[in-house]
């Protein structure tokens, strides 16, 4: 099947409110042109370099994603195109791109991420960790903008698993945007859902998908 009618058919699935962020990343200009082309404008890309070549590349109104673990020491090759952050998982890392941000006279959106999953390789803060980061650092960041959360499940086919660790997650969301922010309208995103379960993310109260293989198929090797 070819790209548009896999992105067509990912697309006729979502809800008013849910936005797909199709992922790109590791596939060539020319993939993300085909989709482009199709009307899809958000990408979402896992390495630093690799976006900001293909920003370089491809039209300006496309909204770019970091999707991908962030070190510290790549931050400066996205904070002038990126458009959200997907994976803050600790106060150092948020605190390191403020400070590049503001360096560029930028507010930067940033979701931070959640471990929801059962495997201890997945990346993220506990609830705990994450209640404690935020009541420790009551709104220091004036080039940051905490936009939601965002976290990945457990590599399963057992749905109910599944389920529970979005319904945790969405249940977790709720209980911040009544106390850390409460004063803040735009914590409003929740990005959770992957091409396997973006329909049980859906369900669950997602209203960002990241979805890769289930619109450009097979990723090819990295190549940056
Ligand atoms: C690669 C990646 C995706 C997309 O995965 P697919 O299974 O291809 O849809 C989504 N989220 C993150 C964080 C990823 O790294």
């Amino acid at each position: 099947m070819s790209i548009a009618t896999q992105l067509y058919e990912v697309q006729q699935a979502l809800p008013q409110g849910v936005r797909l962020v199709a992922v790109s990343k590791f596939h060539p200009k020319e993939t993300i042109g085909e989709a482009y082309r199709e009307g899809q404008r958000i990408f979402g890309e896992s390495r630093a370099q690799e976006l900001k070549a293909k920003y370089e590349a491809l039209p300006k109104d496309i909204e770019w994603h970091f999707i991908g673990t962030l070190q510290t020491n790549k931050i400066k090759y996205i904070i002038p195109y990126v458009a959200m952050i997907h994976g803050i998982d600790s106060y150092k890392l948020l605190a390191e791109v403020d400070k590049h941000a503001q360096k560029a006279g930028r507010i930067v959106d940033c979701l931070l991420q959640l471990h929801i999953a059962q495997e201890e390789t997945k990346f993220g803060f506990s609830f705990n960790e994450c209640r404690d980061m935020l009541n420790e650092n009551r709104q220091p960041w004036e080039h940051v903008r905490i936009r939601g959360l965002m976290g990945m499940a457990s590599d399963t086919d057992n749905e109910e698993q599944i389920k529970k660790e979005f319904c945790a997650l969405y249940t977790f969301f709720r209980e911040l945007k009544s106390t850390s922010f409460a004063a803040q309208p735009t914590f409003n995103e929740l990005s959770m859902g992957m091409s396997h379960d973006y329909q049980l993310a859906i369900a669950e109260g997602s209203t960002l998908v990241r979805v890769g293989s289930r619109i450009f198929g097979q990723r090819p090797a990295a190549r940056f």
